[in-house]
């Protein structure tokens, strides 16, 4: 990963270190953008700038006392992470109520305590409702910084007790010349930064380790089992592991895109995922695809709940195959 800070979240990071020269930084702030923009970056270089016991006035952080050299090695133990216990779970009331107890306490720098809450879309209800006490009753020196891609569903009570600042893209130029940084040769970057709406640290991660690859033989397997060539439960098995939930996203994404395309004629712009959806799209009903995309929504929400996520895969998958057999024994005989 490039060290290099991101260029286009400086207008917000100029903000932030602004509100904190003048003493005046929010207390809770939230950070919001489409993931991969680099709202992780911008709350860890507040964070270590808070911690900083010697920072310069500009707002940087010294990078050699203590706290920056604990920072560098993952542990500064006055900054807390509130994130969920395993990736695409909720966080618990339970963890909320640890935080605030461990914010309640003196800070062990005699500082700043940090709390990053990463994603904060990922707290449930009863989580959200335990987090504003500690928003409406700050403990002196805290600065609570949460995250999140759809601040829209946060809680309006949570929403109107922070600071919000908004991460926006960067145009398709910067993002480029970002991945160009990276290594990433052009080709890739650019159908990387597409398939990844335009977030450029996404698009970075689509295209290391494979993940673009994998992504497309998922979208060949669903198209196989749409048309009875794959076998859903072999692919529900192939599929179980620890990234369920990113192609059950991707999942989510392709119906989206086919109900868009069949209802307001607007095709989806990567050619490969047009050229696969466009077959699938002459025979299939578009409101079935619609019920079936807020199932995997559902199923997104409800992967960590400790239901049995290979027989999920399975009926989703199975329900996927009905479908094209649906329309095509209801389709009239000419
Ligand atoms: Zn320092």
């Amino acid at each position: 990963m490039n060290g290099r800070f991101p260029p286009w979240l400086t207008p917000t990071w100029e903000q932030l270190s602004s509100d904190w020269r003048q003493g005046r930084l929010a207390h809770a702030l939230l950070l919001s953008g489409a993931d991969g923009l680099g709202k992780r970056r911008l709350a860890e270089r507040l964070a270590a700038l808070l911690l900083c016991e010697h920072p310069a006035d500009t707002g940087q952080s010294c990078g050699h006392c203590q706290a920056c050299l604990w920072l560098q090695a993952g542990a500064h133990p006055d900054l807390r992470l509130l994130q969920p216990e395993e990736a695409g779970k909720a966080i618990k009331i339970d963890q909320v109520r640890a935080l605030s107890v461990e914010l309640a306490m003196t800070s062990y720098s005699g500082h700043h305590k940090v709390a990053l809450v990463a994603p904060a879309d990922a707290l449930n209800v009863n989580a959200a409702n335990g987090l504003l006490k500690t928003l409406e009753e700050p403990t002196a020196d805290t600065v609570l910084i949460l995250l999140s891609a759809s601040p829209g569903s946060l809680p309006a009570t949570v929403r109107s007790r922070c600071r919000h600042l908004r991460v926006h893209r960067p145009d398709s130029g910067a993002g480029l010349d970002w991945m160009h940084a990276e290594g990433i040769a052009d080709d890739t970057a650019q159908r990387c930064l597409q398939v990844a709406g335009g977030a450029p640290l996404a698009a970075v991660e689509l295209a290391a380790g494979g993940v673009l690859a994998e992504r497309d033989r998922r979208l060949a397997q669903l198209a196989g089992v749409f048309r009875g060539r794959d076998d859903p439960l072999r692919v529900a098995a192939d599929w179980l592991g620890e990234h369920e939930a990113r192609t059950l996203g991707w999942w989510r994404d392709w119906l989206q895109a086919l109900v868009r395309w069949q209802q307001a004629g607007l095709p989806p712009d990567e050619p490969q995922v047009a050229q696969t959806l466009q077959q699938i799209s002459e025979s299939v009903d578009c409101r079935q695809v619609f019920e079936l995309s807020d199932r995997i929504v559902a199923a997104l929400h409800s992967l960590g709940s400790g239901l049995n996520r290979q027989l999920l895969l399975e009926d989703l998958l199975i329900d996927w195959a009905r479908l094209a057999r649906t329309r095509r024994s209801a389709a009239p005989v000419t």
